[in-house]
């Protein structure tokens, strides 16, 4: 269908948060305590409503069941992805997803969840958690028992625009200092592993250590593997950054006009740097949209970098 699906979003207050979605993307935040803008989700615990058109008003959910027909008739019960910018000022929970099988059988027949992150912004050296040091499931288990965190914690140095997937399994966690656009399946089953001995209202957040145990990858996937600098990738085209089982990321880096068609179930877009043009409605920093199934041809222009994605 030749319409855009143009939507609000969600704000989450976080104890690591801070102020740059208002600051850098001009959102008008909750909080100085700010951590989460859901761009496009389906979530019960954040849903996305269309700002504008034909559909306004209505919830991304209440589409995905009353016009199948706009995402491709696709036989899932829920939206399949989440799209989230981050603004970690404070270190976010060392955490790992289990994978679709793991959690279907533990968490009440839920998916399980992959994610990828897109940095957008960080500060000098600025690193994040991405696997582990094990090299066995015993080692693994000993080094969790006698919390030798240090040990065990494999620490990545990033810079913007480098591009990281977490497949479930993978140890992780955002530090602070940086903003990430996050894509990720939409689930919200996290197991929190390691909270650096944090105390909120004078008590720790709740540790998942059996089940942590039970889904983390070992070894680890390799650094090489997962992560990928994109800063030099072509400029006016589509370039792929990972197509997995949950969904295809691609980044757009639009300095004069990029044309294409849009022949995916549907595709979701967010601004993340610039502004320009969609088939003349103006688009700039911090908008967040859906292409439906069958849109057609699709005219980018202006000055913008656009992370999009669909599933395949
Ligand atoms: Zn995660």
């Amino acid at each position: 269908m030749r319409t855009i699906l143009f939507l609000n979003p969600v704000f989450k207050q976080m104890v690591w948060g801070g102020n740059q979605l208002g600051d850098k993307f001009g959102y008008a935040i909750p909080g100085d305590d700010t951590g989460e803008c859901w761009g496009v989700s389906a979530h019960p615990n954040g849903k996305s409503i269309v700002r504008e058109g034909l559909f306004k008003d209505k919830t991304l959910s209440q589409l995905w069941r009353e016009n199948p027909e706009l995402f491709g008739n696709i036989d899932l019960q829920y939206f399949p992805l989440l799209t989230k910018i981050i603004d970690a000022k404070g270190d976010c929970s060392v955490q790992v997803h289990p994978g679709d099988e793991y959690a279907r059988e533990h968490e009440n027949g839920s998916l399980g969840k992959t994610e990828c992150w897109y940095i957008i912004d960080c500060e000098e050296d600025a690193a994040i958690v991405l696997g582990h040091n094990a090299r066995s499931k015993e080692e693994l288990t000993s080094m969790i028992e006698q919390k030798k965190w240090n040990d065990l914690i494999r620490e990545v140095i990033v810079k913007p625009g480098d591009f990281i997937q977490v497949d479930s399994g993978m140890v992780h966690a955002i530090r602070g200092g940086m903003m990430v656009l996050e894509t990720q399946q939409n689930s919200d089953i996290t197991y929190r592993v390691y909270d650096y001995g944090r105390k909120i209202d004078g008590k720790e957040r709740e540790l998942h250590i059996k089940q942590s145990i039970d889904v983390i990858t070992v070894p680890a996937p390799s650094v090489e593997e997962s992560v990928k600098s994109t800063v030099h990738m072509p400029k006016n085209r589509m370039n792929e950054l990972i197509s997995c089982h949950s969904y295809v990321v691609w980044k757009l880096d639009i300095t004069e006009k990029l044309t294409f068609e849009q022949s995916h179930p549907f595709m979701i877009m967010s601004v993340i740097e610039g502004e320009g043009e969609i088939d003349g409605h103006k688009i700039k920093k911090g908008d967040h949209f859906i292409l439906p199934d069958g849109y057609g041809h699709v005219d980018l222009q202006g000055d913008m970098v656009i992370i999009a994605s669909s599933v395949k």
